[in-house]
């Protein structure tokens, strides 16, 4: 094997090898697919977005463990949750709409500033497109 006078494009090391090898090893090659996907501003989006529903998702199982809970708006706030956030929607018969964080979901009550945290339930899933 002879040094082919290139250098690993991830750990700049000697290439040992064919001419058209661009890493040293697989795990090179690996960590540099990585360490780009990284730098996608896609993927980076999708990450952030990930970390927000996941907090907005803790805090309301954090606020309501077991089901129907009324809380306000403001706390939910104060603890970082971000209303412009959220996987799906649920719309009622009576024309209100959930939304949820997976499987945490909640309703903005018109009176007060509260809001109506409730977990996701069987029925709920859709039965047609809306
Ligand atoms: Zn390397």
């Amino acid at each position: 094997m002879e040094k082919n006078g290139k250098k690993c494009g991830h750990c700049q090391a000697s290439i040992i090898g064919r001419a058209d090898k661009r890493f040293c090893s697989s795990q090179c090659r690996t960590g540099f697919a990585n360490a780009h996907r990284l730098s996608d501003q896609g993927e980076l989006l999708i990450k952030e977005v990930n970390m927000v529903l996941r907090h907005n998702r803790q805090l309301l199982k954090k606020a309501s463990p077991h089901g129907k809970t009324t809380v306000r708006r403001q706390v939910l706030e104060l603890a970082g949750f971000n209303f412009r956030y959220f996987t799906h929607v649920y719309r009622t018969k009576q024309g209100n709409t959930y939304h949820f964080c997976y499987d945490y979901g909640y309703l903005l009550l018109p009176q007060e500033d509260k809001v109506l945290i409730v977990n996701w339930q069987q029925y709920m899933q859709p039965q047609e497109n809306i």
